[in-house]
């Protein structure tokens, strides 16, 4: 699948819920993966392929031999610690730079697998916490860009554009998606 990239107004729209009952899910869902992977991503949301429905895909096992693919639909997060961290970090839309960003330094998210079981990762942190909120923040139109104070998003935006100009692919960052 093709990556879409920032500033495509498609990364800007709300999600809608997906249905568990939807056969065609499993199929985007493998999809997804293989993309996030080709990338080498450790997530993606569906509206980076330009589907616009509340699904993502993580890995953030760091170890190659050990990949494990785990797939959400309608991913919230129900709780979040009282303090923050900020880390520098990537996206597959917005290729060839990365920014520090705050995020929560845990979150409890709830979702539903692809066979509609409940799931829930219980106070992720670090990486698997970090990505987790990057990628929900994707299902809500929300990129990095918008994370970011109006006067350090001037210059991050303009740091983008060189690197788009410099020919800066998805997965052209040191700094997991
Ligand atoms: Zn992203």
């Amino acid at each position: 699948m093709k990556i879409v990239l920032s500033p495509d107004p498609t990364l800007r729209q709300v999600c809608s819920p997906a249905d568990p009952t939807d056969k065609g899910l499993k199929h985007l869902a493998s999809q997804m993966g293989k993309t996030m992977y080709k990338n080498n991503g450790c997530g993606l949301a569906a509206p980076q392929v330009g589907v616009l429905k509340r699904i993502i895909v993580i890995d953030c096992n760091a170890e190659e031999d050990k990949k494990h693919l785990e797939v959400l639909l309608n991913p919230v997060i129900v709780a979040h610690s009282d303090e923050t961290v900020e880390c520098d970090e990537g996206c597959l839309s917005v290729p060839g730079v990365a920014f520090p960003i705050t995020r929560w330094a845990w979150v409890t998210v709830e979702a539903l697998d692809l066979d509609g079981q409940e799931i829930v990762y219980e106070k992720a942190d670090g990486l698997l916490g970090r990505c987790l909120q990057h990628e929900i923040d994707h299902l809500d139109g929300i990129t990095m860009f918008e994370r970011l104070d109006p006067f350090t998003r001037m210059g991050a935006i303009r740091e983008y554009q060189e690197a788009l100009a410099r020919g800066a692919k998805p997965g052209d960052t040191s700094v997991p998606e």
